[in-house]
């Protein structure tokens, strides 16, 4: 057994981690919905399962990730018009600007990235084999999953039927024989897309694509399922309920939510107008001190998305890399320390790893044995790896020199540092002094190494 711990929303408890098939995990994850850029909240669930899936990968030989593309909803739809742009152009646009969010914020693609319209015979195939087992049924050019079919119906969310009619939110069709029968497959009409089947051109409904492309690429049964705790319910309900009632075999072994994040303590909504891109805080912070941000707080926790919080993201990466200066040369250890190792082990405790981190900086700070310094740099390294931190160069994080994302304060002070440095070849002292001084009152604080000139807020 590897030890690793995870909370399963299914148990309601941490219980200990074990393959289903021995040296292969197997994982899925519910992707964007492709109709807009990722706002800061999509990217929690991202990087959250980029840090299992390294933490997997270091502990069994075979992992598969798959994380799907959401490319046809009503949302999409809605935008095309709006925008008269094709369908297609606005789903291909906004996946290549999602996959250039993700990976500026140190997010590992995934294996395999199936997209919904390129399994809709898999879906159609599903939904037929439940239509013939009792458990869907067609009404008028609808079909629709027999919610009363399943027993354990509900296991997930633990939700009381009432609540999961009330939370299911969507108007009581009169072709419904049960108000929290939930659909497979509605008609479309000549402006919507839609696909020939047995029931007439029309277009899955949401669940219904996670629950064939599983299969399709883990297998019937598979060890993680992950999300934000929004699609709890009805999303993965209702995914379980598909994928069990057609399969006859259990679903997901564990079920893995992220909590929600929030803006300066409000829920983030278009009626707020407090929707963050990610694409837009790229421009004021490095998408590494984003990632640690969001690293900041455990995964299951709430999240409130500060400029205090992501300033204070900056200042801890900057004291990493800072102590990281002294070993500039230092190689990665093999193995991070059982410190590191065992937080995220523990339900993947990133507040607690990142504390570790921030300890063996104050060693490497202390250290003054070259070989002290390197064995600790090393440790650093390793640690930071272990979560997608500190792959940047010491050296050129220190000046912020070509660092993708630096923001136009950021730049202003490596032009004025820059000028103090030609000041100072030119023996100019009282104007590199004045420099000094002039960045000081603006809260930035110089130091001077053999190695260059690095800053940091006070
Ligand atoms: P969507 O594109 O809306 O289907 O969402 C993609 C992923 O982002 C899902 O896993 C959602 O649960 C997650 N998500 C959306 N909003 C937030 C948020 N504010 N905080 C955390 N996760 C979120
Ligand atoms: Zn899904």
């Amino acid at each position: 057994m590897s030890g690793l711990k995870l909370h399963n929303t299914l148990s309601r408890t941490k219980e200990s981690f074990v393959p289903l098939v021995p040296n292969h995990v197997r994982l899925y994850v519910c992707g964007p919905t492709v109709y807009d850029r990722a706002h800061i909240g999509n990217a929690r669930p991202v990087i959250v399962f980029d840090v299992l899936v390294r933490l997997l990968r270091g502990l069994y030989p075979r992992v598969t990730y798959v994380r799907n593309i959401t490319d046809v909803d009503d949302k999409i739809n809605a935008k095309a018009k709006a925008s008269g742009r094709p369908i297609g152009d606005i789903t291909e646009e906004t996946t290549k600007l999602f996959h250039e969010d993700m990976k500026a914020l140190g997010a590992l693609p995934p294996d395999i990235e199936p997209r919904a319209t390129a399994h809709i015979p898999q879906m159609i195939g599903m939904i037929e084999s439940l239509i013939g087992q009792g458990h869907a049924y067609e009404a008028e050019g609808h079909v629709l999953f027999a919610v009363p079919s399943m027993p354990d119906y509900g296991k997930l969310s633990g939700r009381s039927r009432d609540e999961m009619i009330a939370g299911a939110r969507v108007e009581v069709a009169p072709y419904k024989k049960d108000p929290a029968d939930f659909v497979l497959w509605k008609p479309s009409s000549p402006d919507q897309p839609g696909w020939e089947s047995p029931w007439g051109r029309g277009r899955p409904g949401w669940h219904i694509e996670c629950s064939a492309m599983s299969r399709e690429y883990l297998g019937e049964s598979f060890d993680i399922h992950g999300g934000g705790q929004d699609l709890i319910f009805p999303h993965h309900e209702n995914e379980i309920a598909q994928s069990e009632c057609c399969n006859h075999a259990p679903f997901a072994r564990f079920w893995l939510h992220n909590g929600f994040l929030k803006v300066e303590g409000e829920k983030m909504s278009k009626s707020i107008g407090n929707i963050l891109s990610v694409h837009e805080l790229l421009g004021e912070a490095p998408g590494e001190a984003i990632r640690f941000a969001v690293l900041s707080a455990h995964y299951r926790q709430p999240l409130d998305w500060t400029d205090e919080g992501l300033k204070a993201a900056k200042v801890g990466l900057d004291r990493l890399y800072r102590a990281l200066e002294a070993a500039p040369d230092a190689r990665p250890a093999p193995e991070a320390p059982l410190s590191v190792r065992a937080a995220l082990m523990d339900d993947l405790n990133t507040p607690l790893a990142i504390s570790h981190l921030h300890e063996l900086a104050g060693l490497l700070n202390k250290a003054t044995d070259t070989d002290d310094k390197n064995r600790l740099a090393g440790a650093l390294l390793a640690s930071g790896a272990l979560m997608g931190l500190l792959g940047a160069n010491p050296l050129q994080w220190k000046t912020g020199a070509g660092e993708a994302g630096a923001d136009k304060g950021d730049q202003e002070i490596q032009a004025l540092i820059q000028q103090r440095q030609e000041a100072k070849k030119a023996k100019n002292f009282k104007e590199a002094d004045r420099i000094r001084d002039e960045l000081k009152a603006q809260g930035v604080l110089l130091e001077d190494s053999p190695a260059g000139t690095s800053w940091r807020r006070a």
